[in-house]
């Protein structure tokens, strides 16, 4: 295969792979829409600049090289531009630096003073900053996922940015003439390089794509395990987290606690300043209990006004007063709204996991006859199971 059937493969399956994406855009969700839009437009504007060096020879050089140039450059431009937005990061001002220089030095070493060895080494640091960001924003995206799909084409930019690096060393120790076309078969890198050129958008897509549905994934286990409103856990995290510490306390006869939290006359406050205000205040809580609890335990939102906190590996002498702690961190912060200070107390139910304790719901339902006698006993305070 000569170098120009190469290029104008490459371009095909590009192009496949743009129009794939293409069709995919509208399952995914709006807020991926964007980088998708961009990684779309990435594939598409290096297929038209591989489909270009294809027809070399039926082009004036000078156009051919500099159009050509220019589409790869913004392609990996519209890459770089796609991995920020899947980030929701904000590319700097210089990000189309790259392209616009490196697209006007082609022109001018085209032609104006034709010269090839210029050419690419003028080309090859452009394309090193698009592609050394890309890598970089996904290093970074380390933060917020481990998914395999971002290492995958962590790899794929860095494999590309190192293969740029040896071709550019590669076409300098060959000490090229002005007239030298890296799209005739002088070279074995000649047809290296557009195999090379398609990894990104083809593989690069595949991984793209990837990334984008174990995104949705994690939303989605993200939406069924929390609370929307103060973003603790939800009843059934806490069910299944209850669930199993309540087995793992048995079976290494450790202890184990919980309490149920109620926020005392909540209607009241609701009543008093609106809903809005209302809702302010239950994320206040929520971030007060989670102050006043350690690591290992675990605080949820359970529904309306109240919250359940499990203690792990607590001693029995030791619950009444952890749960005091709740109740104490919420009392000692009234909450701001605006100008008005409110004060907010809880009232506090707690259960100790015990043999007879049929499962977590038998535990739970300790601590709602706990919180109960709490309440009927006037209110902000803590009140033991039997
Ligand atoms: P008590 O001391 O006996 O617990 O009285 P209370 O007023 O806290 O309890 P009650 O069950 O009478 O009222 C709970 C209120 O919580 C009623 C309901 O409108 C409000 N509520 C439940 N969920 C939400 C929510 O998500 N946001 C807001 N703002 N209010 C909520
Ligand atoms: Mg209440
Ligand atoms: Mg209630």
């Amino acid at each position: 295969m000569d170098s120009s059937t190469a290029f104008f493969a490459a371009s095909l399956m590009m192009l496949a792979n743009g129009t794939v994406l293409g069709f995919m855009h509208g399952d995914l969700p709006a807020s991926l829409r964007p980088a998708s839009r961009s990684w779309q437009s990435g594939t598409l504007l290096v297929a038209c600049g591989c489909a270009l060096f294809a027809i070399q020879p039926l082009v004036p050089l000078a156009v051919s090289v500099t159009v050509s140039n220019g589409l790869i450059l913004l392609g990996l431009t519209a890459y770089c531009r796609s991995l920020y937005s899947f980030y929701e990061r904000k590319p700097g001002v210089w990000l189309p630096l790259p392209a616009v220089l490196g697209t006007l030095g082609v022109f001018w070493f085209s032609a104006i003073q034709p010269n090839t060895e210029i050419r690419i080494i003028i080309i090859s640091p452009a394309w090193l900053a698009l592609m050394g960001n890309s890598a970089l924003i996904l290093k970074r995206g380390a933060g917020r996922d481990d998914a395999m799909s971002r290492r995958m084409l962590f790899a794929i930019f860095a494999s590309v940015f190192l293969f740029t690096i040896v071709r550019l060393l590669h076409y300098l120790s060959l000490g090229m003439a002005t007239n030298f076309s890296i799209a005739d078969d002088a070279s074995w890198m000649n047809l290296a390089t557009p195999m090379l050129a398609a990894i990104l958008p083809v593989i690069g897509t595949t991984a793209f794509v990837l990334m984008c549905s174990e995104r949705i994934r994690r939303q989605w286990e993200r939406a069924a395990s929390t609370d929307y409103l103060t973003d603790l856990p939800n009843r059934r995290t806490l069910t299944a987290a209850g669930t199993e510490r309540c087995k793992a306390a048995r079976a290494q006869d450790e202890s184990f606690a919980i309490a149920v939290v109620d926020i005392d006359s909540f209607k009241a406050i609701n009543d008093r300043h609106g809903h809005d205000v209302g809702d302010i205040a239950l994320k206040h809580v929520g971030a007060r209990l989670k102050s006043a609890t350690r690591g290992v335990d675990l605080v949820a939102r359970t529904g309306g006004e109240e919250f359940v906190v499990l203690f792990d590996r607590v001693e029995p002498d030791q619950v009444e007063a952890a749960a005091e702690r709740l109740r104490a961190a919420v009392r000692a912060h009234p909450f701001a709204a605006g100008t008005v200070k409110i004060s907010i107390t809880v009232s506090v139910g707690v259960a100790i996991c015990r043999g007879e304790d049929a499962d977590f719901n038998a535990l739970l339902r300790r601590a709602d006859e706990a919180l109960y006698a709490a309440k009927s006993a006037g209110r902000n305070q803590v009140k033991l199971a039997a």
